[in-house]
Order: C-alpha cells, then sequence, then structure tokens
C-alpha cells in the first residue's frame, strides 16, 4: 500500500492540504498556525516552543539517503538510544521505531529501557513532556521536531484552566459535604500539557486516556459531585454518556465567556463540564460517511476513536482508543471488512498489516495528524546524527514542580481500577 507521505508528495490534490507536500521546513517558520493540513485553522499560542531552522543538508537528502543515515546513527548509538514511534506517525519514521503505540504506551515502553541515554519520541510535545516525567533524570527526551505540538492539547492552557478553576469555586465552594464528596475534580486527558496534569495533581484530579476514560470518571464521581473535563469535549461526552449522563448536565465551557457562557444554574446542576476543544483530525468524520460505508459494504463493521463526535460515535457500531481499534481489528475473522475513523497513517498501516481484512479510512480525503506529520525522516536524522556527535538537540524538560504534581495525577490513574477488577 502506498504510504500517506508518498501520497502527500505526489498526489497533493488528493490531501486535505495541498501544501503538506512542502514537507514541514516550509511551514515550520510560519507564526501563527499549524501549518497545512487539518489544524491549519487553529492558532498556535505564543508561548508554543520553535524549531530552528534544519541545517539544509536535511532538508536536501533523498528519501533513501536519510534513512540510510538513520539507520546508521542508530547503530552507532546502539543501546545508548530508544525511539518512541506513535500509531499515527507516518511509515517512513516509525520503521526506526523500537516501540510503536499511543502516547501511554510508548511513555511506559520507555520505563523498559532505563540505561538508555536517549528517548526519542516521534509524536507530539505534550507525548514528549509524559516520557520526560516517567523516565529517569539522567534520560533525555528529545522532540525531533518542536513544531509537533497538538492542536487539540493546546486549547487548554494552564491560564485559562486556573481561571475556570476561580470561578468554579467561588460558585460552588470547596468543602466536602457529609459523604466527603467535593463539589468539582478536574480530569484532563493524556492529550494535555504537563501543566495541566500538574494542575489536576495538584488539586485532587486525575488523568485518562481513551482507553480508561470510563474507569477514571467513576474515580471522580466517588470523590466529586462534578467533574471539569479538558481539553476534548468529544471524549468526554461520549464516556460520560455512555455511563448514563444526560446532555443536560454536561453544560460547555468555553474559556472566552464569563461562567464558560453557562448561568449559574446549569453549573450547580452540571455533572461532567466540557472544555471547549477538539481533536481537528477527528472532528473531520461525519455520520454522512458512516451511511456511505453501509450502502457500500452492507456488512461492514465501523469502528471510530471517542475524539468524533458524538453523532458519529452514535452512528457508529463501536468506539474506542487507538488500542482498541488495533485489536479489534487483529480478533476479527478473516473476510471481515472495516471502516474506521481514526487517523490515516494507522487505518492505512492496519490495511497494510492484516490483508485478510479490508480495512479503509472512512474519510476518503487523506488527511494526516498535521503536527505529527512535522517529524520528517529529516529531523529525525538531524537529532540522531547530534546524539552521536555528543549534541543533545530538542532536548524536553518539564519544570521538576509541574512534573511532581503531573505524577501524582498519573499514579491515581494507574491506581484506578474498573468496579470488576477491584
Ligand atoms: S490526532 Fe488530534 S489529538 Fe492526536 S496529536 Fe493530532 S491533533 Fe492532537
Amino acid at each position: 500500500m502506498t504510504s500517506v507521505d508518498t501520497v502527500v508528495r505526489s498526489a497533493p490534490g488528493a490531501t486535505c492540504a495541498p501544501d503538506l507536500a512542502d514537507g514541514p521546513w516550509t511551514f515550520d517558520l510560519a507564526p501563527a498556525s499549524y501549518g497545512p493540513g487539518a489544524s491549519m485553522a487553529d492558532p498556535i499560542p505564543a508561548e508554543a516552543p520553535r524549531q530552528g531552522v534544519l541545517p539544509a543538508a536535511y532538508t536536501q537528502m533523498s528519501a533513501d539517503e536519510l534513512d540510510s543515515r538513520i539507520r546508521a546513527a542508530k547503530d552507532t548509538l546502539g543501546d545508548r538510544l530508544v525511539i518512541l514511534g506513535h500509531f499515527y506517525q507516518r511509515d517512513e519514521v516509525v520503521k526506526h521505531a523500537d516501540f510503536i503505540g499511543d502516547s501511554f504506551q510508548l511513555a511506559n515502553a520507555a520505563l523498559t529501557r532505563p540505561d538508555a541515554e536517549a528517548i526519542v519520541f516521534c509524536g507530539v510535545h505534550f507525548m514528549a513532556e509524559t516520557a520526560d516525567i516517567l523516565s529517569g533524570p539522567q534520560q533525555a527526551v528529545i522532540l525531533p521536531n518542536l513544531a509537533a505540538g497538538c492542536s487539540m492539547a493546546d486549547m487548554a492552557d494552564i491560564d485559562s484552566v486556573e481561571q475556570a478553576w476561580a470561578e468554579l469555586e467561588e460558585l460552588y465552594g470547596t468543602a466536602p459535604d457529609a459523604d466527603g464528596k467535593v463539589p468539582l475534580i478536574p480530569v484532563t486527558y493524556m492529550n494535555s500539557s504537563a501543566a495541566l496534569k500538574g494542575f489536576c495533581g495538584d488539586h485532587g484530579g486525575i488523568v485518562c486516556t481513551s482507553s480508561n476514560a470510563e474507569t477514571v470518571l467513576r474515580w471522580a464521581f466517588e470523590r466529586a459531585h462534578r467533574v471539569l473535563f479538558f481539553p476534548d469535549q468529544h471524549l468526554g461526552r461520549n464516556t460520560a454518556k455512555a455511563m448514563g449522563v444526560s446532555l443536560d448536565a454536561m453544560p460547555m465551557w468555553n474559556p472566552r465567556k464569563p461562567l464558560g457562557g453557562n448561568d449559574e444554574q446549569s453549573l450547580v446542576d452540571a455533572k461532567v463540564l466540557l472544555w471547549h476543544g477538539f481533536c481537528s483530525v477527528h472532528k473531520r468524520f461525519t455520520v454522512a460517511q458512516i451511511e456511505k460505508a453501509r450502502a457500500e459494504h452492507p456488512d461492514v463493521r465501523v469502528i471510530v476513536h471517542p475524539e468524533c463526535p458524538m453523532p458519529v460515535v452514535d452512528a457508529a457500531d463501536e468506539a474506542g482508543s487507538t488500542d482498541y481499534i488495533r485489536k479489534a481489528v487483529e480478533a476479527a475473522p478473516a473476510g471481515t471488512t472495516f471502516a474506521i475513523g481514526t487517523e490515516i497513517n494507522l487505518v492505512q498501516r492496519l490495511a497494510a498489516e492484516h490483508p485478510e481484512h479490508t480495512i479503509f479510512c472512512l474519510d476518503p480525503v487523506v488527511c494526516p495528524c498535521s503536527t505529527m506529520y512535522r517529524i520528517h525522516p529529516g529531523y529525525l536524522a538531524w537529532v540522531l546524527e547530534g546524539l552521536v556527535d555528543g549534541r543533545v538537540e530538542n532536548r524536553i524538560e518539564v519544570d521538576a514542580q509541574v512534573a511532581g504534581g503531573a505524577r501524582v495525577a498519573l499514579e491515581r490513574m494507574l491506581a484506578a481500577r474498573p468496579p470488576e477488577t477491584r
């Protein structure tokens, strides 16, 4: 199967943003947007890290030359290096990874290599931060392109969350009731900055992934009357709805409006306050795409990621994390037809690995996660050859105090168990 990168470069008309074909070095310099692709309309926060100009040699090398330079650097570094590749990463990068997975699986995979001096995370910024929080102090976590952020994670910044928290504390108070339940607990999705994970750790809150969001919400409801859930409204809404929370009890919190754009009574009646954030990749999926897939393939099994909007999740057969999707494909009887609603690199890789099935992406337009796409092999070669020369480029280091709070929130998540396993 033709790789996503090859399609982007050779048939730009088939993609959501033809200028993706220019490669990341032309749009890394753009000051105000995430660059071409699904996320281009979202503003980049002023404090987001910027990538310096990649040495020209790396932008001019052929794909084969980059490939052999990466392999050579990897061989030289041996066990001193571990490379992590996210499911949504392009094949030309992922093939060099020692581990492939979602963000939390990868951070945990790095823990199995405590002797590695360098952890090169081929994902996005918040993932590298999480790896730094969980790795040893002697290990350097490296993000090959500092401009590889996540538009969803950037939709909830620490200042806006602290402002929201102050308004809500004034409304609800902070005192626990007779059963010891507090008025509100913060829950952050793994796809958030370290500062927000630290905020949750410091305020009795917790982190969740798309695999354990329901377990985490149950944990929170045992301790609080309400949850402030950020940054992804869709994961929060889809999860709480499946648990029986009514939509009326899930007001949206818009950080640009007083009281998040709500009246006091709806906030008092709320169970889950949903931050106004979303993934630009997953919001592209529609009910019409599902209807078309069903019309063309009557036996199709439709699986979508819970970052998709609620009507899409409701219209699908199943919704689950990247790991859920991968396992569902592996476990299906040969000959199953899957229409999958998640990032194109993962869908195409599953299709290539499982020729016994028919697997296609719900979205007919090739639209990779444009921030993940910034990890071009040129950047990977640059950071690896830097390590060979004794230079650590693009190290991601989380402030010690923030990391302490974030670790507390992550440990609470690891300790939270579904009721049946207690
Ligand atoms: S797919 Fe969406 S949530 Fe994941 S890194 Fe890309 S923009 Fe962020």
